[in-house]
């Protein structure tokens, strides 16, 4: 009988203190973007909880808040937006301040593309889309978790140092493969205008028949006008296949593939990656089929 009590008093003393420490509170991060959500678990790995607001194919433009985000949201000890209204009227600054809870811009210091044909200044949301941008974000994330945790800032500046390594080694990457275009086939027709710091970034150039936003924002959505140029671009310069995206309805690219005579080069990941299991389910992974994708059609 002791020698049973014994075993099972050495085995509590073993057992408890890594189950209390398994079930220590991590500190939580609640991002509104998949890409942004990758990011932050690239720099803070598994020693934080990083939650997501998006699903993976949400349109964050076109999102509606569920009952379940602000009690998501007020959980959080940091929150992390894309910015620049790429969350349509600002959801996750609204979600971030009705809760109290502290929040972080990640386009903050990144050079602004402004959204083209409208009159008042606006500054383009789609800014991961530059590798070069998405390393400013990665910074801002690496920073803001160093001063939430600097117990642990050691950790998040190597995690972040590798990440980095690896953004500016895709960079490269995509830029030699954009080479394998030739240069008067380098146009990107997608749905959305989503794809101008990437056009800028690795040297194509846009054409979309949808403006900035899926949304009513001022010079988003669709205009008879707009649809018309960009059946003039694909047939000016000899498009040879145009892309919907993962997180739009396709049926207008589907209508101008027919109405020019061009052929669906393939499906882009444009403001949300691809889901668990996927090839695009890490920021890394959604440029790379991208560039994949957009070479192999246009090459
Ligand atoms: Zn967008």
């Amino acid at each position: 009988m002791f020698t049973r009590r014994y075993a099972i008093s050495l085995f509590l003393a073993i057992l408890l203190p890594t189950t209390l420490f398994a079930q220590e509170k991590r500190q939580v991060i609640v991002c509104s973007t998949t890409q942004v959500a990758d990011f932050a678990r690239q720099v803070v790995g598994d020693r934080m909880e990083v939650k997501c607001i998006l699903a993976a194919g949400q349109d964050p433009h076109l999102y509606e808040k569920k009952p379940g985000d602000a009690q998501l949201v007020s959980t959080a000890d940091l929150c992390l937006e894309n910015g620049w209204h790429l969350e349509g009227n600002d959801w996750m600054n609204k979600l971030a301040t009705q809760t109290g809870r502290p929040i972080v811009t990640c386009v903050e210091g990144c050079q602004p593309l402004q959204v083209p044909g409208i009159e008042q200044a606006m500054h383009d949301p789609h800014v991961w889309f530059s590798c070069t941008n998405a390393a400013i974000y990665v910074r801002n994330i690496r920073d803001a978790v160093i001063k939430l945790d600097p117990e642990h800032a050691d950790e998040y500046r190597s995690r972040a140092g590798l990440y980095l390594d690896q953004l500016r080694t895709l960079h490269s990457w995509i830029v030699r493969e954009i080479n394998n275009i030739p240069v008067e086939q380098r146009v990107l027709v997608t749905s959305h205008d989503a794809f101008n710091y990437f056009c800028h970034a690795y040297g194509m150039q846009s054409a979309t028949p949808v403006g900035w936003s899926t949304g009513d924002e001022v010079g988003a959505g669709i205009t008879p006008q707009r649809r018309q140029e960009t059946i003039d671009s694909i047939r000016d310069h000899k498009v040879k296949a145009i892309f919907v995206e993962t997180s739009v309805n396709p049926t207008m690219v589907r209508e101008i593939a027919r109405e020019a005579g061009v052929k669906i080069g393939g499906e882009l990941y444009s403001d949300s990656m691809g889901g668990p299991d996927t090839a695009g389910e890490t920021y890394i992974g959604m440029m790379r089929e991208n560039v994949i994708t957009i070479v192999q059609a246009l090459k």
